[in-house]
């Protein structure tokens, strides 16, 4: 089974006290059904058995799921981030090994450290449907871009799948304020998603697995890369 502990709680709304389990290790291999409850954001959620309070509850946790080789840190304090990018680094240096066998074994694994919930839910969502993290991230910046010109209060974009009513699969873009989705979803077409990851494919092998935290200032810090040398390649140019 998973790990966890049985942690006492007390319940802000009723001041009751329950158990609720906390994972330190949430393992979807032994437990699949965890998975759902992060993608569904009913992993860290609890209702008070009193009062019926829905009562958010983020801790530090480790997400694997050994089968595809998924590791994600959900690092909600900053003692748990820094001894997550500690180990991660560690185990990302080795990717350079010489031996190729344990090269090639090493860089199918993919490493992550998240802030919150919803954005661990985002990259099991994302990691689950087959999709590139850094594609998604690189497309979420360009159109939470374009949302803020005429919205600038929207903060964030959150990634979702849905079904549409012919029971399809679609990908989109949920603008929000900070944790409240506030306008309709933005759809992401599958074209529109390969074109992307064609545009940057060169660009990101060139970073290949080695991105812990793959979030908006990774993108932002992509972006300025591609900027600066095209702007580089430019004044190579005869006039
Ligand atoms: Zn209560």
């Amino acid at each position: 089974m998973a790990r966890y502990d049985i942690e006492k709680v007390t319940c802000p709304s009723c001041g009751k006290v329950f158990p609720v389990k906390v994972y330190d290790r949430i393992d979807v291999k032994r437990d699949p059904k965890l998975k759902k409850k992060v993608i569904h954001g009913t992993m860290f959620a609890e209702h008070c058995p009193h009062c019926g309070e829905k009562i958010r509850m983020v801790y530090d946790a480790m997400y694997a799921d050994p089968t595809y080789r998924i590791t994600i840190a959900l690092a909600a304090t900053d003692e748990f981030y820094k001894q997550a990018v500690k180990e991660m680094e560690k185990e990302n240096a080795l990717r350079s090994a010489k031996d190729d066998i344990v090269r090639d074994y090493l860089n199918q694994a993919t490493l992550r450290i998240v802030r919150d919930d919803m954005k661990l839910a985002e990259k099991v969502l994302i990691f689950d449907n087959d999709l590139d993290d850094r594609v998604i991230e690189l497309l979420r910046l360009v159109h939470l871009t374009s949302q803020q010109a005429t919205n600038p209060e929207v903060t964030d974009m959150l990634f979702n799948i849905g079904q549409t009513k012919d029971g399809h699969t679609q990908m989109c873009f949920l603008p929000m304020i900070g944790r409240d989705i506030v306008n309709t979803p933005i759809v992401l077409s599958n074209l529109n998603y390969s074109r992307t990851a064609d545009k940057y494919y060169h660009a990101l092998e060139e970073y290949k697995e080695s991105e812990l935290e793959v979030n908006r200032a990774w993108a932002e810090k992509f972006f300025a890369a591609i900027d600066a040398r095209t702007a580089a390649e430019d004044n190579t140019e005869p006039v």
